[in-house]
Parts: structure tokens; sequence; C-alpha cells
């Protein structure tokens, strides 16, 4: 299936060119041409993530070279498993879904698996691409394993200096061979704009051929879509009901796969985006303009987005402000309710949260407090708490067993370079300058 820019339909590309060059040369973000629509009995006798992912995510890969290895691409992709757990909170029945049991313990593993998967199978230019990554923390990890050691593809990381956590920069700067990792004087929205400015960059392009793996690239978005329609699916074989999520949000690629997924036709329902203290999104939906601005550092560091990418996909997707209103909403949580949230639930609910996390438990137990917390929610879990133990485990006063995968990379050497933020300094960079 074609793609087009979000800024001029008349821009279109197959899904492989799309996800080759991430941005669209009009610098708006690809999304499919039109959405399939399914109803949950398409889904009949599929009961594992890669199974559902093939067939939700076949349409969009109808006539594409990559067709034949849909199958293949979504068993290597998701090879890790994916939990629904179920919880109760003074009486209220919801769900946390892991999406954090991947080699890098955050939900960035399925995108970036997949795209990784997707972009090993496709013709590749003969001095081999360099996927540049802007990331707030996790998405950097999860791209550099997915393409570590795989011929003809290099990865360039850069992250905000001192605004992830130790165990996130270590997890950044341990791979060596294919993969460099710089570290930013400045924050997440300034890699996201140097990313973006090299891509558009043409005489570098030609030096350097380069593509993203950000959310920016439809290729990491799609494969996001695969977990809400397993969760939501198995929601509804039990119980009927339609799935309601609470999502942890900073960049809103997690919250755009959740809102195309519903519009594909999936049982999905209320759509709740939990925020920390960067407020763009929660004042746009109170009917406030859009108002992009600096970040500013919270708890919940991979959410810490002043100008999320995604908004643009959003917009697309709405068309006007006051569908786009109904269909969703936002809310900040900020970090002592944060602290708060892991205390009480790692007391209450015998749950640890990671602070990200952790915003979309408070709107939950917010809503279970005034007696508004009908619905059968869910709240996406969104990487695990041991990424974060610096804050995590002086509040639970214990601490966090680390996933045997995390434990491996924590064991490497790390190294990284300094960068500072500014797209000609990238550009010097790339060019070895
Ligand atoms: C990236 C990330 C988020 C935010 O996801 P977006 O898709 O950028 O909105 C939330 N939590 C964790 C742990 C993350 O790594």
């Amino acid at each position: 299936m074609d793609c087009v820019s979000t800024r001029d339909r008349s821009l279109r590309v197959s899904l492989g060119q799309a996800l080759r060059e991430g941005l669209a040369p009009d610098g708006g973000l690809y999304v499919p041409c039109e959405l399939p629509g399914f109803v949950p009995e398409d889904f009949a006798g599929l009961d594992n993530l890669p199974s559902v992912a093939e067939r939700l995510l076949q349409p969009f890969f109808e006539d594409e070279p990559l067709a034949p290895s849909l199958s293949e691409i979504c068993r290597e992709a998701f090879n890790f498993p994916i939990a629904l757990l179920p919880l109760q909170r003074k009486g209220h029945a919801f769900h946390a879904l892991e999406l954090f049991h991947g080699p890098t313990a955050a939900f960035k593993d399925f995108g970036a698996r997949f795209l990784a998967a997707c972009m090993v199978r496709q013709p590749q230019s003969p001095t081999g691409v360099t996927i540049l990554v802007a990331t707030s923390g996790d998405t950097g990890g999860a791209v550099a394993a997915a393409f570590h050691g795989r011929p003809g593809v290099s990865v360039v990381i850069l992250f905000p200096d001192g605004r992830v956590s130790p165990r996130q920069a270590h997890q950044l700067c341990c791979w060596g061979g294919n993969v460099a990792a710089y570290r930013v004087a400045g924050e997440f929205d300034d890699c996201q704009a140097m990313v973006k400015a090299a891509l558009g960059d043409r005489a570098l392009q030609a030096a350097r051929p380069l593509s993203s793996a950000n959310s920016i690239n439809i290729g990491r978005l799609l494969p996001q879509c695969a977990y809400y329609a397993f969760a939501s699916l198995q929601l509804w074989r039990e119980s009927g009901l339609k799935a309601d999520f609470i999502i942890p949000s900073g960049n809103l690629g997690n919250a755009c796969a959740c809102l195309l997924t519903r519009a594909m036709g999936l049982p999905v329902g209320r759509v709740v985006l939990a925020h920390n203290a960067n407020l763009t999104v929660p004042e746009f939906m109170a009917g406030e303009g859009w108002q992009p601005r600096a970040s500013v550092a919270t708890l919940a560091s991979a959410m810490d987005v002043g100008n999320p990418s995604n908004m643009e996909r959003i917009r697309w997707l709405y068309q006007d402000e006051h569908l786009l209103r109904q269909a969703l909403t936002a809310t900040a949580v900020l970090d002592p309710d944060i602290r708060r949230r892991i205390v009480a639930d790692h007391r209450e609910l015998g749950v640890t949260w990671c602070p990200h996390t952790a915003t979309a438990a408070e709107l939950h137990a917010r809503w279970v407090e005034s007696g508004t917390a009908d619905g059968q929610w869910v709240v996406v879990a969104t990487a695990h708490p041991a990424k974060f133990e610096q804050v995590v485990e002086p509040l639970i006063g214990e601490a966090v067993d680390l996933p045997p995968a995390l434990a491996e990379l924590l064991h490497r050497p790390a190294q990284s370079s300094r960068l500072d933020a500014s797209p000609a300094a990238l550009r010097a960079a790339l060019l070895g300058a």
C-alpha cells in the first residue's frame, strides 16, 4: 500500500520507500493512503502476537516486495512475550499491558525490531545506510539492539546528555561495531530537530545515505498497532467489552498507534494520554492553541517532549480539531504524583511501576477515587522499573530485580562522544570531519 505525506497527499510513495526515507521530502510524516477496516471476527483463531500482527499489517504490505516476508518479519520481530496482567484497585478490575519483556526492556523494542527486520530485507544502497535515531532514552537502545551487527547498516544515536537514566545511558553506549552514540548538549527536541535537518539535507544524503528509526518512521508505528489489536481482541473475547487504554505519552507514537488501531475497527474504546509536566498536549486538548516549547525534565524522562512529532499524524487522522478532541483526552501527572503512585501501588497492589507507567496508573487511581472508573481500563506499562532504579528503589525501599537481558547489556563496556546541539555538528560528525 502506498503512503502519503501528512502535508501533501500528492507526495505518494510505496510503503518500502517510506520505510527507507523516514521523513517525507516536504518535512511531513508518512501515513498510509487509506486505512483497512476490520471486525474482531477477522482475527478468529489468532491467539498470539505474531499472527495478529501479520493479519493486521497484511493490507499495508499488499503489492510490496516485502509482502511474502511479512509472516517471517512478524515472527522475527515479536519473538518475546507480551503480558496482560489482571489487577484490582479497590474493587475495580483493570489490566496492565506489559510491553517491556523485549531485549531492552521498554516498548520501543516492538517498533525497532520490526523496522530492522523490514530494512534488512530491502534492497540497499551499495554504500550502506545510516540509521539516525534521536532518543529520549529508550528508542536508541532498542534500535541499536535491533540493528547491531547487521551488515550494510550503521546506527547513529543522539541522546540528551544528562537527561536519561544511568542504565538507559549505558544501554545506548554499550554496542560498538556498527553503532555510535552521541551525548548531545541539549534536550530531546534538539536531537529530534537535528535528525530532521540531516534527513532533509540532500547534499549530506548524497554523501552518506540516511534513514531514521524514530517514531517519525511509519515502520515503527505500524507494528505498535499490533499489541493494541492483540490486547483489545483478548479482552473482547473474554468480556465482549472494548478495551479503554491509558497511555504514558511523550512524542505520541504509542498513542498514535492506538488511535490507528481503533480507526481500523479493532475493539478499542476510550484513549487517554497520560503526560508528565510537559504540557503541550494536555493544554492543546483543553482548547488552547498548539504551542510547542522547550521540554522540562521530569521523573518520567522518556516522556520529556515539548514538541511531539506525531501530533501531525493524529491531526491528519481526525482532520478537524473538534473531532480530534472527541477522539482522545490528555492529562498531566506531575512528579509528586508519580512518586506517590509508585509507592502506593507497590504497597497496595504489589506491582512496581516505572515512572512513565506510574503516570497512567495515577489517572486510573484518580478515577477510582472519584467513582468514575467504569470501563475496561488497561494501563499501558511502557518500561521495566529496573531501567529507572534510581527513582524507583528509594521509593519502594527494596531492590528491583534486573531482567536478564538488561543485566547482560549492563555488563558490557560503554563509550560515547559529545556533540553540540546543532545540525552543523551532526553533519560534521556524519561526514567524519
Ligand atoms: C518512549 C517512551 C514513552 C513515550 O512514548 P511516545 O510514543 O513517545 O509517546 C513512554 N514511556 C517509555 C518508557 C518510553 O520509553
